[in-house]
């Protein structure tokens, strides 16, 4: 009996800094294309290493960047048109007018709905974050997978995640 079968494996995703990045803009100012359309400003070559990813560890995804703001189904519209396969399921809630760091955000989400991953706060450990900023809690250290604006998102970020889920016993080891 695996811990997938217990609860979920969730990443609690950032999207400016992580979907999009320098490199994806440097690159995005040589061709032709004007960013006109919000999915425009998703790199889709990240979007399919994430897709990748969460077939991997069988992870549902829960949107905690600003974008969130415009409504989870703007965001599912957006990131479905960049060519996203994931599940989302839900957004984090808004704490930023109380004083709250992004971690306050994630950990608020995990404690309302502890119902459905079926333990407590405490105990539940089978999640990822993406994020190019570290406005976490403490004990969310070992779950923070850090990028940066220059490149964002990377397939050695993705391997690290992957190796996460793995070491928690959350997805098989040989798929
Ligand atoms: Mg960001």
């Amino acid at each position: 009996m695996g811990r997938q079968l217990e609860t979920m494996n969730i990443i609690f995703l950032d999207i400016d800094g992580v979907l999009n990045c320098q490199i994806f803009y440097t690159n995005r100012k040589k061709s032709k294309n004007i960013i006109e359309h919000p999915q425009d400003q998703i790199c889709t070559e990240r979007v399919e290493w994430l897709n990748q990813l969460c077939k991997d560890v069988n992870a549902k995804v829960v949107i905690s960047s600003t974008w969130r703001h415009s409504g989870l189904d703007y965001c599912k519209d957006v990131l479905k048109k960049a060519g996203a396969t994931f599940d989302i399921i839900d957004k984090t809630p808004d704490l930023r007018h109380e004083g709250c760091v992004r971690g306050n955000e994630i950990n608020l989400w995990i404690e309302k709905n502890k119902e459905m991953l079926g333990v407590w706060r405490s105990d539940f450990n089978s999640y990822a974050i993406i994020d190019d900023d570290s406005d976490m809690l403490y004990w969310q250290r070992n779950n923070l997978f850090l990028t940066d604006t220059y490149s964002g998102l990377t397939p050695n970020t993705c391997y690290r995640i992957k190796r996460h889920f793995e070491q928690l016993g959350c997805v098989p080891a040989c798929p």
